[in-house]
């Protein structure tokens, strides 16, 4: 394993120019979720021209790749999300976007380069490989269309079956971490969420009168401090959750009370009782200021994406394997994050690494993700190159060997 590792060093560091190009290829062509055709055409040549069994067109434009080992072992998967943003690319490079108003600003871009780049490095170690290496290439993660995104689909269309992966890893790049370095968290990695809608209706009345009607924006405004309230007093301060409105509507003109206003926001937790209890709880305010006011208020939490948890066995012997390939001083454990990401459905299947890998030029300020200014550091991808393959190798042997 170690002879394995170490080559694995060698050829990712010839494969730079190579990974670069990957990436500035699909980084010229990106493609919103759901509409990933050329993505995923280009995806699945690469695989075929590397005698990989490829599967296209699984929930919508996702494509899966076989490598399978000349030595028996496990069977384990690496994910890679393919899609783009509707945003218009401020970056002046050579490779900036051709398709007007769409662009990687998530970084998806590198997490296909690097998973492709993980294909090619391994399928020329095949001979000395051990099980089978799946790579998954997943549509539609940023954008969910009726309620789904593409990890469901892919995991309802079998992905991870036949065999059944003993593992699933991932990454995601990070825009604010140091170009080549890692961050990982044994159990909850990122946050579950729930879309929320909160729906208050009044009486109209003519804005000289309150006192005939009920008015659904003072009542909003008082839901509004019952909540975080509520959030900061009754929810265990030990239990993350974080409660945000992103949008509010109502009324038509300035001195007539509005009928109804409605709210919308999400809900983010790391434990899935803590979602119940918020709903719960609010429930029960609400009833009380509807009591108090005479509006009728509506909350409904529509769950978008589960807790990515991170099994906490396999994290520590992927993070053994990353020691090895980055150097532990590259590694450090870290707090979850409040955000949310469809991974998650894949590793509610099966043991499941999730981590983040730095992507910030040395020396510059940390940059955001899904802006148009987004520009990653391309010397992270030769460092996610060697995790990704270095992982897939070390986990798909029949016992672990560190
Ligand atoms: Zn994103
Ligand atoms: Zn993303």
């Amino acid at each position: 394993m170690e002879k394995i590792l170490a080559e694995i060093e060698i050829l990712a560091r010839q494969m730079e120019d190579e990974v670069i190009a990957l990436r500035r290829d699909f980084h010229m062509h990106p493609e919103l979720s759901h509409e990933e055709e050329r993505t995923a055409r280009v995806v699945a040549g690469h695989l075929r021209d590397l005698g990989l069994e490829v599967t296209t067109g699984i929930a919508g434009h996702g494509v899966v790749g076989k490598l399978t080992g000349a030595r028996p072992g496990q069977a384990v998967a690496w994910r890679a999300d393919m899609d783009a943003l509707p945003l218009k690319e401020k970056v002046e490079v050579p490779w900036r976007s051709r398709t007007p108003g769409v662009m990687h600003a998530c970084g998806h871009d590198f997490h296909l380069a690097v998973a492709l780049g993980a294909a090619r490095l391994l399928s020329r170690l095949k001979d000395r490989l051990a099980g089978e290496i799946r790579f998954i290439f997943q549509p539609a993660e940023e954008a969910p269309k009726d309620g789904t995104s593409g990890a469901p689909g892919m995991v309802a269309a079998g992905v991870l079956d036949n065999p059944r992966v003993a593992a699933v890893a991932g990454l995601h790049v990070a825009p604010n971490l140091e170009a080549g370095h890692v961050r990982y968290h044994r159990e909850e990695v990122m946050a579950g969420a729930c879309h929320l809608t909160l729906t208050v209706i009044g009486k109209p009345a003519h804005g000289a009168t309150p006192h005939r009607g009920v008015d659904p924006i003072l009542v909003s405004a008082q839901a509004l401090g019952l909540i975080q309230s509520f959030l900061a007093q009754r929810i265990d301060a030990r239990h993350p959750v974080v409660l945000t409105f992103g949008t509010i509507s109502g009324g038509s003109r300035f001195n007539i009370l509005a009928d109804k206003v409605v709210l919308e926001g999400s809900l983010r937790y790391l434990q899935d009782g803590v979602r119940r209890e918020v709903e719960e709880g609010l429930n029960r305010k609400f009833a009380g200021l509807a009591l108090a006011t005479g509006a009728r208020i509506e909350l409904e939490a529509r769950p978008i994406y589960p807790v990515l948890r991170n099994d906490p066995r396999l994290t520590d012997q992927a993070v053994a394997v990353l020691r090895r390939v980055l150097g532990p001083e590259r590694l450090k454990s870290h707090f979850p994050a409040m955000g949310s990401e469809d991974f998650s459905y894949f590793a509610a299947q099966v043991p499941a690494f999730y981590f983040f890998l730095g992507v910030k030029p040395p020396g510059k300020k940390p940059q955001a993700l899904h802006s148009p200014h987004f520009n990653p550091d391309e010397a992270a991808l030769t460092w996610g190159l060697k995790a990704a393959a270095g992982l897939m190798a070390g986990l798909s042997e029949p016992e672990f060997p560190f």
